[in-house]
């Protein structure tokens, strides 16, 4: 379900309404972060005006990150890292429940989740001990590469399909959407008038690098090259950690019947471009651990399947930006702004990394908390 917000708005660049005697909440960037924030402070009756350069539905770039993902709930909350935990298990309530409710119209996929470790003494995180129908893999169960193993059934997120959802839910809620690049949050603040906003959230990821009044130089990218294929058969999910490097080779099978494989973590590298020896790596990283990515007419037991096996159903090879941040997550309080001799109150939260679509519902909610101290 592609989702063109410009088509959907007509010919003004404004959608939605905003609600004029309201002093409204101004949220700075549109990716899943702004989008569930935007939602949870609508939902609490807020006026909100969302001002953003990148929307859902634009072409994929490795920018914005939303677009690019995999995206799938497994954790990476260290076992002493209760934040982490704590928004990381409100996300998966929250979309649990929509999967349950909505079905295949939520955009997300129950499934079986396997994550092996192939570096002797490797464990798996505490957080998996919570999931639905967790297992540890006994000796017997194996695969040749795995010292440990465990399973769990969690949810996948069919991406676009999943943005547009929360951009239908928030102007149907009397949300408004902005297209534009700004150079500061006080810059956003023309969106409003002549209101000035009641607070301000910023969700805009990387982009807090060069805002002039955030300038976060703890911010950094982890680049991210995944192929995604059209394999509609595959219906497990699993990572493999042997890699070194940093190295995740990861199956995320979509609603959709696209399966994304992946992947890598550079850091500090900004190239927005797949390269193809990388994605044949990936391939060969995959098929190692999921031969039957290969289309089953094809498929024979007796031959090491190669990456040429998977051809014809490479669907297209992406580029991703995790806004990844020294320190972790921003999420709290910052310095109030002055706009018209106002002081406005900021709230930070960017910087979620590899975590910002199974971490999402968990940080708006905390927002909204951080906001209800302004009450
Ligand atoms: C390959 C890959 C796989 C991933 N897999 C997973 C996964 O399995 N699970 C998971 O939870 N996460 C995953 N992630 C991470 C996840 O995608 C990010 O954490 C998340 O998308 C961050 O969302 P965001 O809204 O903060 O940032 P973005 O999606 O980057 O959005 C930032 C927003 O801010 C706006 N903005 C920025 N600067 C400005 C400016 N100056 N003016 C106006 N607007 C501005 C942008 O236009 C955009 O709207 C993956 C990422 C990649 C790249």
């Amino acid at each position: 379900m592609a989702m063109d917000i410009e088509s959907a708005m007509g010919p003004s660049i404004v959608i939605g309404y905003s609600h004029p005697k309201d002093q409204p909440f101004l949220v700075c960037g549109f990716g899943v972060i702004g989008l569930t924030t935007s939602i949870r402070l609508v939902q609490r009756g807020h006026s909100v005006v969302a001002v953003a350069e990148h929307l859902p539905g634009d072409p994929l770039t490795a920018i914005y990150a939303s677009s690019a993902a995999g995206a799938h709930h497994v954790s990476f909350a260290a076992d002493d890292d209760l934040r982490q935990q704590a928004v990381d298990q409100r996300t998966f309530e929250v979309m649990w429940k929509e999967e349950h409710t909505e079905g295949e119209a939520s955009a997300l996929m129950k499934l079986r989740q396997v994550e092996y470790y192939g570096l002797e003494g490797q464990k798996h995180i505490k957080f998996f001990e919570g999931m639905p129908d967790f297992h540890v893999h006994s000796q017997e169960e194996l695969k040749p590469y795995a010292k440990h193993a465990v399973s769990f059934t969690t949810l996948t997120m069919d991406t676009s399909a999943y943005l547009a959802k929360l951009v239908k839910i928030f102007l149907s809620l009397g949300g408004t959407i902005h297209r534009a690049r700004i150079t500061s949050l006080q810059d956003a603040t023309r969106f409003v008038l002549p209101q000035t906003p009641r607070a301000i959230v910023n969700c805009t990821g990387l982009g807090s690098r060069e805002l002039l009044d955030v300038m976060d130089d703890k911010l950094y990218p982890i680049r991210g090259q995944v192929v995604v294929l059209n394999a509609p058969w595959v219906k497990e999910g699993c990572t493999n950690q042997v890699g070194d490097g940093g190295k995740r080779t990861y199956i995320i099978p979509r609603s959709s019947g696209e399966v994304i494989i992946g992947g890598t973590r550079d850091v500090d590298d900004w190239n927005p471009d797949p390269i193809p020896e990388t994605s044949l790596d990936i391939k060969r990283r995959a098929l190692e651990i999921f031969p039957e990515l290969v289309p089953p007419h094809i498929r024979m037991e007796s031959q090491k399947p190669s990456p040429e096996d998977l051809s014809s159903i490479v669907v297209r090879e992406v580029v991703g930006f995790r806004p990844a941040r020294k320190g972790g997550m921003r999420l709290e309080r910052g310095k109030n702004i002055e706009v018209n001799q106002t002081s406005i109150p900021v709230v930070h939260n960017y910087g979620h990394s590899g975590a910002g679509w199974q971490s999402s519902w968990g940080c708006a909610e905390t927002v909204v908390k951080l906001v209800g101290d302004l009450e």
